[in-house]
């Protein structure tokens, strides 16, 4: 079993410690750093535990903090051995009130970072409504077709969707797959290529049924796996020995 984005470092110490517990029989967990204090946070969690890894870079509501310090800053980073991704990046015109020029300037760094190391680039895509964040980050992606990348926390865009399966894109599915309400992001997730699905939880925030109102954290990975497994008519073993493949083809680990 494999959680390709969480976020141990939004917990308080005891429930990380827990969190971590909880998943020790996973092949492999990648918790995301947001800004530089973050990043170094998910880090040293990922040197603490073998079966975790790191990705850093600077989220999109973060997106002022961009400096030649910073950038300077990710990319020493970036060359750890447990760095295994670039990002969260992307665009948001939901949570935040970033410009959209600072976010744009942010992903150019990290876009420039993952093609010169080698590793995925991680997008964040929302919107408040319209899909503004979603077409604009399609039209971003076939300008600068990155060689490897995830659309996180996919929400079923169908102008983003193909273009990401032009561009080879994975696609992380969180607990929304498992919302009563979001039938039309099963039907997404039925069309796509097994070889392109990725499974997440974006712990501690969007828990899959029945776990929602409360923490998310990777062991509840499973609940979005099942999903995945019954949408796609396949025993939940095989969904997981896939997502497990494409996570190590994407990621490396
Ligand atoms: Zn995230």
């Amino acid at each position: 079993m494999t959680d390709t984005h969480c976020h141990l470092d939004f917990m308080e110490p005891d429930e990380t410690q827990a969190a971590i517990e909880a998943s020790r029989d996973f092949r492999a967990i990648l918790t995301i750093g947001t800004n530089p204090v973050r990043n170094r946070k998910a880090l040293a969690i990922a040197e603490a535990n073998p079966h975790i890894w790191a990705a850093v870079g600077l989220h999109p509501t973060d997106a002022h903090l961009l400096s030649p310090e910073l950038e300077a800053d990710v990319r020493h980073l970036a060359g750890h051995p447990r760095v295994r991704a670039i990002g969260e990046t992307g665009l948001d015109f939901y949570w935040t009130h970033e410009s959209s020029d600072a976010q744009y300037k942010a992903l150019d760094f990290q876009y420039r970072l993952a093609q010169t190391l080698g590793l995925p680039l991680i997008f964040h895509v929302r919107s408040q409504d319209g899909g503004r964040a979603e077409v604009e980050t399609a039209a971003w992606l076939m300008q600068h077709r990155p060689s490897r990348f995830v659309l996180h926390a996919f929400g079923g865009h169908p102008g983003l969707m193909e273009v990401g399966l032009e561009l080879g894109a994975y696609f992380g599915f969180a607990g929304p797959l498992t919302y009563k309400k979001n039938a039309g992001l099963r039907e997404v997730a039925a069309q796509l290529p097994l070889s392109r699905l990725l499974v997440e939880t974006d712990a501690p925030f969007l828990p899959p049924e029945p776990h929602r109102g409360r923490r998310n954290h990777p062991a509840l990975s499973r609940f979005t796996l099942a999903k995945l497994a019954e949408i796609r008519g396949l025993p939940v073993e095989q969904m997981e020995s896939i997502t497990d493949q494409n996570a190590q083809e994407c990621f490396g680990f």
